[in-house]
């Protein structure tokens, strides 16, 4: 197959995520006979540097032209002050909008090799397999925000249309239809209004799916019960900023940040892939960031943009055989594990990926 994959590497440790992810799609191009094309572009902090935008218009209309996008990460000290009118995350933000990637799935699969990696006890971890549906283009991050007496007082509202809520939980619906058929939505009912109409909206979509099984649960509780018992979960679904913070803690369950993969969808296959980790600045350019989760999104975008199940799948079972060899980044190190850095990572699966065609 023929594919255009834009590629934004961003900041910080993106661009080294990022270049063992396309070692892995390259090497999935020529085992599978299959053309991809990458194109590169800018995005966040040096971008702003660059071109003093963001998110420059090449990118977006590079972005447009492409089949999906795979990102790194932005941001980090360099462009960090508060008060600054340009910022790195805006080009993150403008990109999910500019490309009405509305929904972001971040699944949580607890690899079996890294059963004591977390500090989580093993037995209330083992079986660990949900996915996290998060409303991505709507709620608090885009709603209306300022200040007033002199700067005093600030405020952010939280804003959710009927359709909005609607297209996101009839996709999580649809996702949960080919996993274990559960559907959680997860709001804060009891006090906001905004999360009042999106249980409504919620609980009625739900009656489109009798043969999946419906619950809602308050944010907090979740919070607690994805520590408690993170196996009673099969797909969550909720809003933009109570997904942004719940994911987070679910990468503990999976060992670290750079184990988590995700992927924003707008309507149709275009999709748009990258870890759910930031630019962690204190390890850019040092060899030892962990790029799973870059490759893991990879994976991703095979799935859901390009339809290659089988790809996707040989990447995934290369990366949970490097790590049963006992491989590691220093992230997911454990006694015993011979802790590699990013490039080493990259090359193992590849070979691994490789070997098992
Ligand atoms: P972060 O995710 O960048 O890093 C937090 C810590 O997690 C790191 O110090 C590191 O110890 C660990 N970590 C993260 N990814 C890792 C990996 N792949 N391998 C090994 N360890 C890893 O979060 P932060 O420090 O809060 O933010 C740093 C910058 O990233 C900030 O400027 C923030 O705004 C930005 N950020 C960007 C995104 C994004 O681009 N999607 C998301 C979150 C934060």
């Amino acid at each position: 197959m023929q594919a255009k994959i834009a590629v934004l590497p961003g900041d910080g440790i993106g661009a080294d995520v990022i270049a063992e992810a396309l070692k892995v799609l390259r090497a999935v191009a020529q085992v599978w006979g299959h053309d991809f094309l990458f194109e590169e572009a800018l995005i966040g902090g040096i971008a702003i540097d660059q071109t003093g935008d963001p998110l420059p218009q090449e990118t977006l209309d590079l972005c447009r032209a492409s089949d999906a996008v795979l990102l790194g990460a932005v941001g980090g000290p360099k462009w960090d002050d508060p008060k600054a009118k340009v910022r790195p995350e805006q080009g993150l933000l403008g990109l999910r909008k500019g490309l009405g990637l509305f929904a972001n799935l971040r699944p949580v699969k607890l690899i079996p090799a890294l059963l004591n990696t977390s500090n989580i006890k093993p037995e209330a971890l083992r079986g660990t397999d949900l996915l996290v549906v998060r409303e991505l283009t709507g709620g608090i991050y885009f709603g209306e925000r300022g200040r007033r007496d002199g700067g005093k007082t600030a405020y952010d509202t939280m804003i959710y249309t009927e359709a909005e809520v609607e297209r996101v939980v009839r996709l999580a619906f649809e996702l949960a239809r080919k996993r274990r058929k559960q559907v959680t939505s997860v709001d804060k009912a009891n006090v906001l209004e905004s999360s009042r109409l999106w249980r409504e909206t919620a609980t009625r979509v739900a009656q489109d799916y009798p043969d999946v099984e419906f619950n809602v649960l308050l944010v907090d509780a979740c919070a607690m019960y994805l520590i408690r018992r993170p196996t009673s979960f099969d797909v969550l679904v909720m809003g933009n900023m109570f997904g942004d913070i719940l994911t987070d803690e679910a990468s503990m369950l999976a060992g670290s940040m750079g184990m988590l993969p995700s992927a924003s969808l707008a309507e149709g296959t275009f999709g748009m892939y990258e870890p759910i980790h930031g630019s962690a600045p204190s390890h850019a350019g040092k060899d030892d960031a962990n790029p799973i989760a870059t490759i893991l999104s990879a994976a991703m975008l095979l799935h859901y943009s390009l339809g290659l199940e089988e790809e996707a799948r040989a990447i995934e079972a290369a990366v949970e055989q490097v790590l049963s060899q006992g491989l590691r980044t220093y992230d997911i190190a454990e006694p015993g594990s011979q802790v590699i850095g990013t490039r080493a990572m990259g090359d193992a699966i590849v070979q691994a990926l490789v070997a098992g065609r």
